[in-house]
């Protein structure tokens, strides 16, 4: 086996122990059904630590990703919203942004709070992923890839909430690092590369992949992610035109509850579909309509 898919294993079994002091169903594991956290599922099998895996439904999940889990994976637990992704949207009164990525933060990020979670998390994914480390805590209280880091802070907490008592009980059961929305996170496979990647689940465990890698997607996050490039946003118009109509009503819908509560209407003089182009397009309101709506009154002009 190789050695980095060794190291993850290591990385597994010493911290069951932790794992197992927060959730006695040992980690929480954070399952997307993208590849990552096949291998992480997989890996954490071979390991033979204790978890639940959970996958946390959005609303606008790609539905053959949903339908690869639930074939492939019949064990993952499905987690549903309290809100739902257009609930949340009218609440938040915008549509998600790159830079205002609110959704993941309420609908997925806050899942598994007061656990270990593992998430399968690779630093040769993006120059933003190749900052992270193999031991987290939620709020960037810690962040690092040493164990013995990891260990020393989390006496050092431990001590913190037991309020300074040296004569209290020592043991893990009783005295923890986190507390409340907070969440220890480990990222075991975060050395992998997409060599490893593929050749894990294609020689090592032998598995499925879902079938819209073959088809050319590269995310398989949610239908119209803000995260997606223009291009990926271009081809699930054309693919998932049902999602885009959805888009198309929470869009009216956002302009309604603008005008009901007597604020100013940013989109005027713009259609639902001119409102979903202009997003698509990642570009300021004032700029893209310099090069789209005024182009169009000049197309217009009389000679
Ligand atoms: S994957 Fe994208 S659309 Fe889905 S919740 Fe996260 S940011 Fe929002």
């Amino acid at each position: 086996m190789k050695e980095v898919y060794q190291r993850s294993i290591d990385i597994l079994q010493k911290s069951e122990k932790l794992a197992l002091t927060y959730s006695d169903k040992g980690y929480f594991l954070a399952f997307s059904g993208g590849k990552d956290s096949q291998c992480l599922y997989h890996i954490a099998k071979l390991a033979g630590v204790r978890f639940e895996a959970h996958y946390s439904h959005t609303g606008i999940d790609h539905p053959e990703l949903v339908r690869f889990i639930r074939r492939n994976y019949p064990d993952v637990i499905s987690d549903y919203p309290e809100m739902t992704f257009w609930q949340l949207v009218r609440k938040k009164r915008m549509l998600p942004t790159k830079l205002m990525r609110y959704c993941c933060e309420i609908l997925k990020e806050t899942k598994g709070a007061g656990t270990v979670t593992l998430t399968g998390v690779r630093r040769a994914e993006s120059v933003k992923r190749s900052k992270r480390n193999t031991y987290e805590v939620t709020r960037h209280l810690f962040s690092s890839d040493s164990e013995n880091d990891f260990e020393e802070w989390r006496k050092e907490q431990s001590t913190k909430n037991t309020n300074q008592d040296q004569f209290a009980e020592q043991s893990e059961s009783v005295v923890r690092c986190i507390n409340g929305k907070d969440k220890i996170i480990i990222n075991p496979i975060i050395d992998w590369s997409d060599e490893d990647v593929w050749d894990f689940l294609n020689n090592v465990v032998k598995v499925e992949h879902c079938e819209l890698y073959d088809k050319g997607w590269h995310r398989l996050g949610c239908l119209f992610c803000p995260m997606a490039s223009i291009r990926e946003l271009r081809r699930m118009e054309a693919e998932y035109p049902k999602y885009k109509d959805a888009y198309l009503r929470i869009i009216e819908r956002l302009r309604n509850d603008r005008i009901a509560q007597g604020k100013p209407d940013y989109w005027t003089d713009m259609s639902a579909e001119e409102v979903f182009q202009w997003w698509c397009s990642k570009e300021k309101l004032a700029k893209w309509k310099a090069e789209n709506k005024q182009q169009l009154y000049l197309d217009f002009e009389p000679h």
